[in-house]
Parts: C-alpha cells; sequence; structure tokens
C-alpha cells in the first residue's frame, strides 16, 4: 500500500508526495505527544487502541524532521 504524505519535512518524505518509511504507526495526538521517539511501526501489534473522533486527532508517529535519521526505531526508507 502506498502511503502519500504531504510533510516535505519529514526524513521519509520522497517526490511526489510518497512516504518512503518501511511501516508507519498512526495514533492518536495524546500520544503522539508523549510516547518516545522510539515509540514507533515495531511496537504497532502490541499497541493499546486510541480511538478519536476526527481525523484532525491522529498524528503520525514515525515523522523525523528534516535529515535526521532515528535508527533506534527500526524503520528503514523504501527506494522509489
Ligand atoms: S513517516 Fe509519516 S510524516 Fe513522514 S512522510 Fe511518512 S507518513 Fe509522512
Amino acid at each position: 500500500m502506498a502511503v502519500m504524505c504531504t510533510v516535505n519535512n519529514c526524513h521519509y518524505w520522497a517526490e511526489r508526495n510518497r512516504c518512503r518509511a518501511s511501516s508507519i504507526l498512526i495514533v492518536s495526538d495524546s500520544i503522539a505527544d508523549d510516547a518516545l521517539d522510539t515509540y514507533d511501526a515495531m511496537q504497532a501489534e502490541n499497541a493499546a487502541p486510541t480511538p478519536v473522533d476526527t481525523c484532525m486527532a491522529t498524528a503520525c508517529k514515525t515523522f523525523v524532521q528534516g535529515d535526521e535519521s532515528i535508527t533506534d526505531d527500526h524503520i528503514t526508507p523504501r527506494i522509489y
């Protein structure tokens, strides 16, 4: 499944608004605010549910700013 994203200052963003992360984790805003950077897609299968009422209350936990690379979240970039 292709993930399309317009957050072009993310480390995983690629041309034509493609996300090139091997997997991503979407959570509620409150979890995104509180959880460590290392809490990411690799923990998703055992993650607690985080229901929200609108799309505005969701966030991509995999976002990494700019050229930074966080390796301990084990997310790898895909090549398009
Ligand atoms: S990791 Fe999240 S914020 Fe970054 S490009 Fe992919 S979907 Fe967008």
